[in-house]
């Protein structure tokens, strides 16, 4: 096509992580490094730009006091003394006054002064042979990000205040982002960085948005306002797309729509197969609003609340009342059906800005999740004492995440002992009968499942993370998304041991991880006889179609054929292979 370069189709191929397809104006969003604005100044804008820095400092300085004092409350003095050096460079005269003069012999806007004093700063506190000095190169650099924020008067995130419809793109969307985003105005997600567990991709598919990610370098060859196609299908973006090509998406776009609405005919019919076999299919939810959805395509309660969610949508820890209003309203919408409330999952890549944990060189494997709730019994109790008001409804059950050997989920027990006790002290009702489970996410709780067992009412496997600690695959790096196999050997065989312990101590177990939601996946799923499912409402019928349409015998004839397979692609295949003769229209959805 000979077409001016810059104007001609752009054709990009990432990982498609969340089906449909979405044309539109892309809205790039850049950190806030990236976003830094650097110009010149005239002589007579100094003392404006003196003004700017003095009050971001004063902000700066206040929002540190706010910090601090929360910190304080919910984990101690000690850990809200980190804070104090952060104070100390907000009030180094040296540092401040070295600004203030670089806007005169500079002449440039305040951002650029202040950028390159504190790199300078941080740099030579980083040579120093001192430990101490040397840590306070990140609070420099910690500080003049917060200032820097400040100056461009941006304390919420842009996400949260779109004006119109857009297509996201970034070069990574952290959660606290994606959490914060006004969701009417979103229309789909692409971003360089990312595999299909990561948590954009969870996000957009609990979302119903298309979304592709594994761009590589999406973010840097489109700007704001282009218009955009994406095939979170096929994981296709175009850029500028072409008449034809629009037209051609259209006539897709309009037998997918078919299909869905035939599926979503299934609203009220039960999952079990043809030969009268039955499993739990459960929703997935971050917020209590995804509610909705999961009334709306037909799931069975919630078997996963990613309660995380919550504290990252907010600037302070949720209080006890908060959480106990969410997590009641949640449990009382979707009651009679079971309502699974997840701890607090933090860490790996899910953090608060306004609480801070130093920062790690292997985040995933490091002080995260039932770990760092260990650690911190105030803001752990005050999570089971909400959960705990909410089991008023007794559908709601409690699930710990990362649980990684037995004594963790005992000394978890036991902050959930004097949750219960501290309730009784306020006279405040609960359900002292709470089913309590745990989450099989790390191999050495797969492999010592009999072990675990006995002190828990289920277990949920909790594939993401079991793929990435089992084949020492990082679940967001999308250099090394191609070793990412749910179907890898030894992963079908530590969910068939998990399946097969729980039975043999008369638990049942469900799976939350992302494979629950994929259609390919439920033949072999159910062969190996999981008592439930758990994935984002958009999901629920396409697995419902398929459970509907196939036979258990077959079911555990795939699962029997695939057990001494070799290859993670044998087992695929074969799984492909089945889905595609019981309900082809599904497999033409997820592709
Ligand atoms: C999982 O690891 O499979 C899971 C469901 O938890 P998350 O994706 O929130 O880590
Ligand atoms: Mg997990």
């Amino acid at each position: 096509m000979a077409e001016a370069p810059g104007r001609a189709e752009i054709e990009i191929k990432g990982i498609g992580v969340s089906p449909g397809v979405v044309t539109g104006p892309a809205l790039l969003v850049t950190t806030e490094e990236e976003r830094l604005v650097e110009r010149e100044i005239a002589e007579d804008e100094i003392p404006r730009e003196i003004a700017r820095f003095e009050e971001a400092l004063i902000a700066t300085r206040q929002q540190i006091h706010e910090i601090q004092q929360r910190v304080s409350e919910a984990m101690g003095q000690e850990s809200a003394s980190i804070f104090d050096a952060h104070l100390l460079v907000v009030d180094d005269r040296s540092f401040v006054e070295e600004v203030i003069r670089g806007l005169g012999a500079q002449r440039r806007n305040v951002e650029s002064v202040l950028s390159v004093v504190a790199d300078r700063y941080a740099q030579a506190l980083a040579r120093l042979e001192d430990d101490y000095l040397r840590e306070r190169a990140a609070d420099v650099r910690d500080v003049t990000r917060r200032i820097l924020r400040n100056l461009a008067g941006r304390s919420a995130s842009l996400l949260s205040r779109l004006d119109r419809p857009y297509i996201v793109i970034a070069n990574d969307l952290a959660p606290s982002d994606t959490a914060t985003l006004n969701r009417d105005k979103v229309l789909g997600f692409a971003t360089d960085l990312g595999s299909p567990t990561s948590h954009t991709a969870i996000m957009a598919r609990a979302l119903s948005l298309p979304a592709i990610v594994g761009l590589h370098d999406v973010s840097v060859r489109i700007s704001t306002g282009d218009q955009v196609l994406i095939d979170g299908h096929k994981g296709l973006l175009y850029i500028r797309p072409t008449r034809e090509r629009l037209e051609a998406y259209g006539k897709i776009a309009e037998a997918r729509q078919t299909i869905q609405s035939r599926l979503a005919g299934l609203r009220a019919q039960r999952p079990v197969t043809r030969d009268g076999y039955e499993v739990v299919l459960s929703a997935n939810i971050e917020m209590p609003g995804d509610v909705d959805a999961v009334l709306a395509d037909g799931a069975e309660g919630v078997g996963l609340f990613r309660t995380e969610y919550l504290y990252l949508s907010m600037q302070h820890l949720p209080t006890e009342d908060e959480q106990a209003a969410a997590y009641e309203e949640v449990a009382r919408r979707v009651a009679p059906a079971p309502c699974i409330i997840r701890t607090l999952d933090l860490g790996g890549d899910k953090f608060l800005s306004h609480l801070k944990t130093p920062s790690e060189l292997n985040p995933f494997m490091g002080w995260r999740a039932i770990r760092f709730c260990l650690a911190q019994p105030d803001i752990f109790k005050t999570q089971l004492r909400a959960i705990l008001r909410a089991s008023v409804h007794e559908n709601v059950k409690i699930m710990y995440p990362m649980v990684s050997n037995v004594g963790e989920v005992m000394r978890a027990n036991a902050f959930l002992q004097e949750a219960k006790n501290e309730l009784r002290l306020r006279d405040v009702p609960f359900n002292d009968a709470v089913e309590v489970g745990v989450m099989i996410e790390v191999p050495s709780a797969a492999i010592t499942a009999h072990l675990i067992a006995p002190h828990v009412a289920f277990f949920s496997l909790g594939t993401n993370d079991l793929v990435q600690y089992t084949l020492a695959v990082d679940r967001v790096n999308e250099r090394v998304a191609y070793l990412y196999e749910p179907t890898h050997p030894a992963i079908i065989e530590l969910i068939r041991n998990t399946i097969n312990v729980a039975h043999q101590h008369g638990i049942w177990v469900g799976i939350c991880g992302e494979m629950a939601g994929n259609p390919v996946m439920t033949p072999l799923l159910l062969g190996l006889g999981v008592d439930e499912l758990s994935m984002s409402p958009s999901a629920i019928p396409l697995v419902k179609e398929v459970i509907r349409s196939l036979r258990f015998a077959e079911a555990e004839g795939l699962a029997r054929k695939v057990l001494p397979s070799v290859l993670a692609t044998e087992v695929l295949e074969a799984c492909r292979d089945l889905t595609r003769r019981v309900a082809p229209d599904v497999l033409e959805l997820v592709g």
